[in-house]
């Protein structure tokens, strides 16, 4: 097993893994799709002679041409697909996925290139932040570690349950998103919300939206006053087998994201077996006791790899004011 999970985030392997597959696991399918690919791979002849190995429907690691390897149904937007159509797709998420996200909390030094990202990607004010960096200690005698949250995409998500006009929504491949066109702003969510993840749209954006844009619940863009945003996982990202916005900006490689059901995360440059980074590093979520049963997994702060002072260093003024006052929880 060892051997086979050092295959899957081996060089080349996974570097073409990465390029063919965009997400790494998240393109290709479980089931379906993606056990045909891998088995027309299996069959045929090699033709661009780069094989790559990837996890079969069964759970075993087989070897495909890179050329064999296809997208799953429904990833690429269909160019006839019409907005209410990709309104059902994006209600409904991809098939046979579940989105999960690892962040390493050993080398995050407030980099906030992904708070960064994130704004960019979404048309987010500064002062929107659907990730967040936290400062957090522990307890008195233990040391103070950035703590980067993203919304937590739980498997028993408050906040739906108490919607009360099902605007926001839990989709099949676990992401948790919010049509805004739906959202009557009564913050019963941000209410509900134990990880206080959400933010309110107290204003139309002040960032200039791209003309003719279509409001797309996937990447919540336009926001609109008087609704609720927080982080879509990228949800626009996934369906075109890319990964977060926040995992390819962060230069310390701290997020992981990946397929559960596939067991595989990729920060981009490594790939591993999720449930051997869960037992190897005592990988844990966030406030379990809660039941909410969150879709982001930490690993927690050992040997880490910078001073959480470091994280200080080049951080505005305002931003450095919010760490003031951090002490044990
Ligand atoms: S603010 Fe919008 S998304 Fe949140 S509970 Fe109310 S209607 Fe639903
Ligand atoms: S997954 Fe996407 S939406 Fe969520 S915090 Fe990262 S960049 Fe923002």
């Amino acid at each position: 097993m060892k051997d086979e999970a050092e295959n899957v985030s081996d060089g080349s392997s996974r570097r073409n893994f990465l390029k063919k597959v965009g997400v790494g696991v998240g393109a290709i399918s479980v089931t379906g799709i993606v056990g045909s690919s891998l088995l027309k791979g299996n069959e045929a002849k090699a033709k661009s002679g780069k094989l790559v190995k990837l996890l079969s429907p069964e759970g075993k690691l087989v070897e495909v041409d890179q050329d064999d390897i296809k997208s799953a149904k429904g990833i690429q937007p269909a160019d006839n697909e019409t907005v209410e159509q990709h309104k059902l797709e994006a209600r409904a998420g991809l098939p046979n996925r579940k989105f999960a996200m690892v962040i390493d909390l050993a080398r995050c030094k407030n980099a906030r290139k992904c708070v960064e990202a994130c704004q960019e990607g979404h048309l987010l004010p500064k002062d929107h932040e659907w990730m967040r960096l936290y400062l957090l200690q522990d307890d008195s005698t233990t040391s103070k570690y950035w703590f980067p949250r993203p919304c937590f995409h739980c498997d028993k998500p408050m906040c739906v349950s108490v919607c009360p006009v099902g605007a926001t929504y839990k989709r099949a491949d676990g992401i948790v998103l919010i049509d805004n066109q739906r959202c009557i702003g009564c913050k019963f969510c941000m209410t509900g919300c134990p990880f206080s993840a959400r933010v309110f749209n107290w204003k139309d954006p002040e960032v200039k939206v791209p003309e003719g844009h279509v409001y797309d619940p996937e990447t919540n863009i336009p926001a609109t006053e008087g609704t609720v945003g927080k982080c879509v996982f990228c949800a626009d990202k996934l369906r075109l087998g890319e990964l977060p916005r926040c995992v390819s900006a962060c230069p310390m490689g701290v997020i992981y994201f990946g397929d559960i059901l596939e067991d595989t995360v990729t920060n981009g440059n490594e790939t591993e077996r999720f449930s051997k980074l869960m037992t190897d590093r005592a990988g844990y979520r966030y406030r379990e006791e809660l039941g909410t049963l969150p879709s982001v997994y930490y690993l927690p702060p050992t040997q880490r790899m910078f001073p959480v002072e470091s994280g200080l260093e080049d951080t505005d003024k305002s931003i450095k004011d919010r760490y003031k006052k951090v002490g044990p929880r």
